[in-house]
């Protein structure tokens, strides 16, 4: 249906032309305001006429995930693995399904943790103001960097291999990440030059679900860490990459929420996690991809404005969202955490959370068992009662009452207490930082 179409836009007149000009910004070729805004990466241009992508079984997405994804996206990802760009290699990892029941995947992982960028800021705050001082994107070279990725007009998709920045844009772009967790991990990075702190906006996310939607591959999924949940970086960026077993999260059953207002001919459906060691709600449906991007970002803004750290995956191409809001950072800092489970160093991040588990220790990875995999994540869940008040804030900033009530008066002291008193997950004195 709808075709790719590949432009050669002409970039440099002649190579004498590009050699007598000036030296191009800094001179280390970075994703600074230096180097950026004169760069030349590879644009690919997304259709915005976005409707939620078919079903897998409906093949008109064909050509272009197949473009997007396999030609784009993962061979650029193996040509910066050829050129040694990463710190190990994450293709010699091993992988397994744990036995059990949920599937549980376990990676043996001991390259990452050893070189690792520390985590350079407080994890007691979800919102913290971007620190042009510590590490962020800017810094990163453009090497690192597969291809800016843009809003177009109409429905179909372009690929530049080579084009200039638009001065009144900034670039929206996809690199590697340097210590990936998996084949063709990336990082989604919104308006890089912006300097946006790691915080959901409405613009942001749907970038997240445009990329989601345009690799169109199950297989493929986009993933979110606030602070606090283990986001290690405070610039704002989504993770993704690509892994062809269904996660276990993926497989849980769920239970739709019965609404009496709020989403009324939207198509969307919000559901709780059921069977699964972490709580969560699920979104799903809507007319476009942005009817469902909004709801769950205005979810996601809800959460961080009350300090709630969360994690969030971007599923099924686009179609189905997980959120978690999360406490193991807090629980770790008020000793609440098995010293069994804090001993194996995994940090509970969306990844895991979805089942699938990084562990870098080679004794943690053969005895992994589904015991062990849902006693971590079970640290990660809010407890039931919290997880319920959390949900009743969640609604009453996206606009949903929900049909059926167990009990009204418990609902209604909360719904109160909420309004008069701003809620604060937080109890460690201030100033605390927790190291990772
Ligand atoms: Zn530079």
């Amino acid at each position: 249906m709808e075709m790719l179409t590949i432009k050669r836009v002409p970039t440099v007149l002649s190579n004498y032309q590009e050699d007598a000009a000036e030296p191009r910004g800094c001179g280390r070729n970075c994703l600074g305001k230096c180097c950026l805004p004169v760069s030349k990466l590879p644009l690919y241009v997304f259709k915005s006429a976005a409707e939620l992508p078919d079903s897998p079984s409906g093949a008109t997405e064909k050509p272009l995930a197949d473009f997007f994804l396999n030609s784009l996206l993962l061979g650029q990802w193996e040509d910066r693995m050829s050129k040694g760009l990463f710190r190990y290699d994450v293709t010699t990892c091993e992988t397994k399904v744990i036995p059990g029941e949920q599937g549980f995947i376990a990676q043996l992982n001991e390259g990452r943790h050893l070189k690792k960028r520390p985590t350079e800021f407080r994890i007691d705050r979800v919102l913290q103001p971007f620190d042009p001082a510590k590490f962020n994107f800017t810094k990163v070279g453009q090497e690192e960097v597969l291809f800016r990725f843009e809003a177009g007009g109409g429905n179909k998709a372009h690929f530049f291999e080579s084009a200039p920045v638009d001065g009144a844009t900034s670039p929206t772009v996809v690199a590697i990440n340097v210590s990936p967790i998996e084949y063709g991990h990336v990082l989604l990075i919104p308006r890089l030059l912006d300097c946006l702190p790691q915080r959901i906006d409405a613009e942001s996310f749907l970038l997240a679900f445009h990329m989601a939607a345009e690799a169109g591959n199950p297989y493929f999924r986009l993933g979110y860490n606030s602070l606090g949940a283990f986001a290690t970086i405070n610039h704002l960026h989504f993770q993704a990459y690509y892994l062809s077993l269904p996660f276990p999260v993926e497989k849980a059953p769920t239970e739709k929420i019965p609404m009496a207002k709020g989403l009324a001919n939207s198509g969307l459906k919000v559901s709780l996690l059921m069977n699964y060691p972490v709580r969560g709600l699920v979104y799903e449906g809507g007319n476009t991809l942005k009817d469902l991007a909004d709801v769950v970002a205005n979810s996601c803004i809800c959460l961080q404005e009350n300090n709630i750290p969360f994690n969030v995956l971007i599923s099924d191409s686009g179609r189905r969202i997980f959120l978690f809001p999360q406490c193991y950072a807090e629980k770790q800092a008020l000793g609440e955490v098995s010293q069994e489970i804090l001993d194996t160093q995994v940090n509970p991040a969306v990844w895991e959370i979805s089942g699938h588990i990084v562990l870098k220790r080679k004794k943690d990875y053969e005895e992994a068992s589904e015991d062990y995999a849902w006693s971590l994540l079970a640290e990660v869940s809010l407890s039931e009662e919290r997880f319920q008040e959390v949900k009743a804030y969640i609604f009453e900033a996206i606009g949903l009452v929900e049909a059926e009530v167990e009990d009204a008066d418990v609902n209604e002291n909360k719904r109160t207490s909420h309004q008069s008193t701003p809620v604060d997950t937080t109890h460690f004195p201030e100033g605390c930082l927790v190291q990772q």
